[in-house]
């Protein structure tokens, strides 16, 4: 599978499509890392918060690939908020990982709360002024904050990890990414799973000869977004990684447009959590 590339704010390139290891355990995390990179994935999505990042790194070091050709995402837990907690988190997820920079380093949730995203913003904006980071962004940031950490910094992120899928498709907020050159990152792009059931992507898929999984992460590629499915499953691993070779019609577009819903969120309200 030859994922293609997308262009970031910041002038450097990801896959389109990668691997998030959410829930899959250290023991699990090497062997099912291998598989997906097997499969063809080359962006690996994990989080200091997953548990697995020492397993990640094992599992891409026995890999050998050579560097350029893998793309790590990490994320900042939200304990670690604060410029110099989150300078020392950093550090400590990339030994880790064992890697000496990280590709892609979000901010996992913003935390309005303990008011202090600005700040570790800021550790992200130097984190990548050393050379340790190559591209900065966050995760679960509304318009509202990513307005303020803009407007306090000047650095817009490259990059916003969102709860997306078709029963909630978050246009506005995808809107307003669009307004700033921010890439949407789609996370549980399959809504958890729950999105295959449903009866309108299945004659899509019927139709199409592919399968509702397939149709789903079409739909995210071809509306811009990079989905990051879970699977530890090597026949839907690679199932999920064939979806290079078909497209949606406009209609097909029309009908997964309709299947937004106001009550659609599956993971918590980013407004409300992650306080201490
Ligand atoms: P997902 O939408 O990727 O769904 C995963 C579920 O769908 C699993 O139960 C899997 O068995 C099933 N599945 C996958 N492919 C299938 C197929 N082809 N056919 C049938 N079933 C299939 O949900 P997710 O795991 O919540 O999200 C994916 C990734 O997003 C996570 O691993 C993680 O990296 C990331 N994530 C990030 C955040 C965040 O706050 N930034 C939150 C949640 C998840």
């Amino acid at each position: 599978a030859n994922v293609p590339m997308v262009l970031l704010n910041d002038g450097h390139a990801l896959p389109q499509l990668g691997f998030g290891v959410w829930q899959i355990d250290n023991a699990r995390a090497p062997e099912v890392v291998a598989t997906a990179m097997n499969a063809g994935y080359r962006l690996i999505d994990t989080a200091a918060n997953y548990g697995n990042e020492a397993s990640v790194g094992v599992a891409l070091r026995r890999m050998n690939l050579p560097r350029s050709q893998l793309y790590v995402t990490t994320k900042l837990r939200n304990e670690d908020h604060g410029y110099d907690r989150a300078m020392r988190a950093f550090d400590a997820s990339a030994a880790r990982l064992q890697l000496d920079v990280v590709d892609l380093y979000l901010i996992h949730w913003p935390c309005p709360q303990r008011a202090a995203y600005v700040e570790t913003w800021r550790a992200l904006i130097e984190l990548q002024k050393q050379g340790r980071v190559r591209s900065i962004g966050v995760s679960n940031f509304a318009a509202d904050h990513l307005e303020c950490i803009i407007h306090e910094t000047g650095v817009t992120p490259a990059v916003n990890q969102i709860e997306l899928h078709p029963a909630f498709q978050q246009q506005m907020l995808r809107n307003i990414h669009e307004r700033y050159g921010i890439v949407t990152q789609a996370w549980s792009p399959l809504g958890q799973g729950r999105a295959l059931d449903d009866p309108r992507i299945r004659a899509i898929a019927e139709r199409s000869s592919r399968t509702v999984a397939q149709v789903i992460l079409r739909w995210h590629f071809e509306t811009g977004s990079i989905a990051i499915p879970k699977s530890a499953n090597a026949a839907r691993m690679a199932e999920n990684i064939d979806l290079f070779g078909f497209e949606l019609t406009s209609n097909d577009h029309a009908v997964i447009a309709g299947l937004d819903r106001p009550d659609g969120r599956i993971g918590p309200d980013p407004a409300a959590y992650g306080q201490m």
